[in-house]
Formats: structure tokens, C-alpha cells, sequence
């Protein structure tokens, strides 16, 4: 297939980039240039940002069930293109094309299904004595997003910033932009109004700087690293502008002595595996209860070896390579240093056999982790599990909390009341009790550095509303 593409998407049309510079985005697993996307300048983000704002009062003014209507559509629009999505992320990410289908694919238009519904009712107003209050959309959205999960990140701004009334101009990643433009595609077909929502292509220090930075952005909501982060806080900073952060994470799996072994490990190994542990929320940090951790160390050097790596087309791959050469050396030096530090080698590591070519890391677990070094501290973002012994419950918590992120977690316990017990102590946005689900309604977003601000449901929703008080 050819993904060739030149184009961006403004005010309602495919408009050919002016520059033809051209960015290359590279399939993971063969380390070859797969398509070129166009590299977009400040220029083509004011025509972007100009057009969501001619777009913004007709859309703020829609009625919320005609609003609902055009989501309805998107999703019809985009549920058509559900294969050749999963097919293009495992290409451009180099995701399992199974996981691709049902996470990189599916997980987006469940969101989408979400907003839909969520659309259709008007925000809520509230009477406080003399004063009605009232909440309305905050206006143009600048949204820039990263590689790891390329269609949901764009899906959980964009459906809710919809939903709420604004108009969007995206930017999607660099190294994983085809999806998003399969996302307009379908927003084409749909028939969303021109200017609600616009397309960039482009680098971050370019066309993420010019988003973050433009005075007729009302809002930038970004998901990618903490530094980024702090940077885009900085640039909104100037004009006073809202921004929604959704940034690293550090996630602590807290296993008590009580716990079903064998499950907290397994499930605990994949979750910190998913995606080759490029995911945000990952439980890269597994603590075990010290009467059950040569138990544990054993239950996940298993599972470890378990993770086939190879060709992400192919049906017995259930590990893809990273997506970059960077990523790959950015991990290799945390394994690296994580040995250095005293970690003890339990399964993969430098030396593990690899696939001849394509970006790959091994499944990589390392016990005996000090809970201050760094690959207890830092972000990895790589298929590697840290695990660490605790004493005890208070000790459990100590070690969880001892970070300077708080995005997700995990408690298990043969005890519901224990578990949540220690749940609530835990300084993280998110925390799994026994494997429970994730609830694409339920509020996601992080403590400390792991963000500002919730995405996903109507909290995700609120995120793009603000509030005025009429008194009479
Ligand atoms: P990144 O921060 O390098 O890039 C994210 C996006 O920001 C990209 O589109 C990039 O082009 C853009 N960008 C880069 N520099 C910029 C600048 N100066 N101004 C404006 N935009 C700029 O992150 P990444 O490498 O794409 O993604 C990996 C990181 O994202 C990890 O740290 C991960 O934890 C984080 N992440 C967080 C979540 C979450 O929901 N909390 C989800 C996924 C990824």
C-alpha cells in the first residue's frame, strides 16, 4: 500500500503542504522509510489555527444532539477503517497486529462510542442563590500527541474537545503520523464542519512550539514526555493559557503476601510488557511481598521468556520491536545501567537473542532493584520489569510513593478491604484492584509529574469547558 501523503487537513479540505519538505516515518520492525508525511511550519499552523477559529462560534452555538450527530458519523466513519488502522499502527509502531487490533484500533472507538453519548447532554447548569452557572466550550484546542498508542491519544482530545464544543488543530507525532491521517479521512467522510478540526504534520520543536505558543490557542492539550510537558506549560504560560498535561509514569504493582502469585506476576509481567512497554501507565516497578519474592522472581523470568519477539504481522509475535533507534538505545542504557547499580539479571538483558533486524529489546526483568536508583526512577519506556522485596504494607507504600510520577498502579491482596486500603494510599491517578479492568469512562490522568488535568469521560469532557456565573 502506498502511505505516502502530502497534505494537510484545513478548513475542511486536503490542501497540499506548501513547502514539500517531507519527514520520513520508518516501519519499526524492517528499519525501512515506509512513507514520507509533510513537515509543517509555523505558517501552515496559523491557517490552521485561523480556520478552527472562524470554525469555533458556529460549532460552540451547534445544538449538543447535532453535535452528537457528527461524532455518531466519525465513529460510523472510522469503525469502516478499523482494520487498516490496526494494519498501519503495527506498520508505523510495529504493535502486534492482534494487540493493534484490539487496542490500538478498538480502545479508540470505544472512547469515541463514549462521546457520542456524552455529547448529546447539555453541560450541567447549577443555581447558586442569585447566580446561574453556566459552563461553556473554551475555544480552540491545540492538541499534540505522541507514538505509543497514536489513535486513542488523538481520539481522547478530539472526541471530548468535540463533545464540549470547541475546534481542534492536531499534531500528531512525528514517527507515527499515518494513522492520524486515516483519523481525517474519516473525519472528511463524516462531513464535520470545515475548521472544527485541522491537521498538522510536523516536529515538535517546529510545529509543537507553534501550537503551544499561538495567541488564538485558548488551550493545549498534550500526552507525551515530562519535559515536553514543562516546556508547553512555559510557552502557555505567556498568554495565560489552560493546558492539560498527560505525561510520564513510574507505576508501582503492589503484591501483598495474600496475593494469587501466579496471576498478580502474570498479569503484572504483561501489563508492564504491553506494547514492548512503550505505554504511560505500565507497572514497570513490581513490588513483592519479601516471604513471596524468590516465589515471584521465578513466576516472571516464566512469563518473561513466554514473550515471542518478531514480525508484528506475524499471528505468533506477541512482542513488536521499539519504535525508534533512539528508543532502542535510550532502553539498552537503562538496562545497561540498571545491571550497574547492583540489579540482579532474572530473564533477557544485553545478551538475549534478538530478531536480525528491526528495533528490538528483549523481555527484560531485573530483581533486587534499590528503590532510589534510577531504573527505579526513571521512565524506561522499554520492555523492561524492575522488581524490589517490601517488608510489609506500610513499607509497600513507602516504596510506591517514592517517585516523582504518579500516573498508575496496582494492588494485590486476598483481601478486597486490605487492597483498598492500600489503594487510597498510593499517590497515583489510577490504581487496579486484582486485575480489574480499565474503564475507558473512568477518569485518567496523573498525580505529581505525571500530569495536569483528566482525560476520558465526562471529567475529560470538563476538561475543555469553562465556567461563568450570570447573576439576576
Ligand atoms: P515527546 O514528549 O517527545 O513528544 C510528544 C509530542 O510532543 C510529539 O508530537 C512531539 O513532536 C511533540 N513535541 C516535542 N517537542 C516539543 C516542543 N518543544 N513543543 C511542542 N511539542 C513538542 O514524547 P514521545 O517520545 O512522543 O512519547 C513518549 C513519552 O510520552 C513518554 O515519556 C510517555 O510516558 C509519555 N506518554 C504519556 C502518556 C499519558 O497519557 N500520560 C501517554 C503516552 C505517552
Amino acid at each position: 500500500m502506498d502511505l505516502a501523503r502530502t497534505d494537510f487537513y484545513l478548513d475542511g479540505r486536503w490542501v497540499a503542504a506548501p513547502t514539500g519538505q517531507t519527514l520520513p516515518v520508518h516501519n519499526p520492525a524492517t528499519e525501512q522509510v515506509v512513507a514520507t508525511v509533510p513537515a509543517g511550519t509555523a505558517t501552515d499552523v496559523d491557517r490552521a489555527v485561523a480556520a478552527a477559529r472562524a470554525a469555533f462560534p458556529g460549532w460552540a452555538a451547534t445544538a449538543p444532539a447535532d453535535r452528537a450527530a457528527h461524532l455518531d458519523r466519525l465513529h460510523t466513519a472510522l469503525t469502516a477503517r478499523a482494520d487498516t488502522i490496526a494494519r498501519t499502527v503495527a506498520t508505523e509502531l510495529g504493535t502486534p497486529l492482534k494487540v493493534a487490533t484490539r487496542v490500538q484500533a478498538g480502545l479508540p472507538l470505544t472512547v469515541l462510542r463514549g462521546y457520542v453519548d456524552l455529547a448529546a447532554r447539555p453541560p450541567a447548569e447549577e443555581t447558586i442563590g442569585h447566580s446561574l452557572v453556566v459552563r461553556e466550550p473554551i475555544g480552540v484546542v491545540g492538541a499534540i500527541t505522541p507514538w505509543n498508542y497514536p489513535l486513542h491519544q488523538v481520539v481522547a482530545k478530539l472526541a471530548p474537545a468535540l463533545a464540549a464544543g470547541c475546534t481542534v488543530v492536531l499534531k500528531p507525532s512525528e514517527l507515527t503520523p499515518l494513522v492520524a491521517y486515516l483519523l481525517f479521512d474519516a473525519v472528511h467522510s463524516a462531513g464535520l464542519p470545515p475548521g472544527v478540526v485541522n491537521l498538522v504534520t510536523g516536529t515538535g520543536g517546529v510545529v509543537g512550539e507553534a501550537i503551544a505558543a499561538h495567541p488564538d490557542v485558548d488551550m493545549v492539550s498534550f500526552t507525551g514526555s515530562t519535559a515536553v510537558g514543562r516546556r508547553i506549560s512555559h510557552l502557555a504560560a505567556d498568554r495565560v493559557a489552560r493546558v492539560a498535561l498527560e505525561l510520564g509514569g513510574k507505576s508501582a504493582n503492589v503484591i501483598l503476601d495474600d496475593a494469587d502469585l501466579a496471576t498478580a506476576v502474570k498479569v503484572g509481567v504483561g501489563n508492564a510488557f504491553l506494547n514492548s512497554g512503550q505505554t504511560c501507565t505500565a507497572w514497570t516497578r513490581m513490588l513483592v511481598h519479601r516471604s513471596r519474592y524468590d516465589e515471584a522472581l521465578t513466576l516472571a523470568a516464566q512469563a518473561a521468556q513466554g514473550y515471542r519477539l518478531g514480525d508484528p504481522f506475524d499471528p505468533a509475535t506477541r512482542l513488536g520491536p521499539l519504535v525508534s533507534a533512539a528508543q532502542r538505545q535510550r532502553v539498552r542504557d537503562h538496562i545497561d545501567k540498571g545491571l550497574a547499580d547492583g540489579g540482579r539479571l532474572i530473564a533477557g538483558g544485553p545478551d538475549a537473542p534478538l530478531p536480525g533486524r528491526g528495533w528490538f529489546v528483549a523481555p527484560t526483568v531485573i530483581a533486587d532493584v534499590d528503590p532510589d536508583s534510577a531504573l527505579a526512577q526513571e521512565e524506561v519506556f522499554g520492555p523492561v520489569l524492575a522488581v524490589l522485596a517490601v517488608d510489609d504494607d506500610d513499607h509497600a507504600v513507602a516504596v510506591a510513593n517514592n517517585s516523582r510520577y504518579g500516573l498508575a498502579g496496582a494492588v494485590w491482596s486476598g483481601d478486597d478491604e486490605r487492597a483498598l486500603r492500600v489503594a487510597r494510599r498510593m499517590r497515583t491517578g489510577a490504581v487496579d484492584i486484582n486485575g480489574a479492568p480499565f474503564n475507558p469512562l473512568a477518569p485518567f490522568g496523573g498525580y505529581k509529574q505525571s500530569g495536569l488535568g483528566r482525560e476520558l469521560g465526562s471529567h475529560g469532557l470538563d476538561e475543555f469547558l469553562q465556567t461563568k456565573a450570570i447573576q439576576r
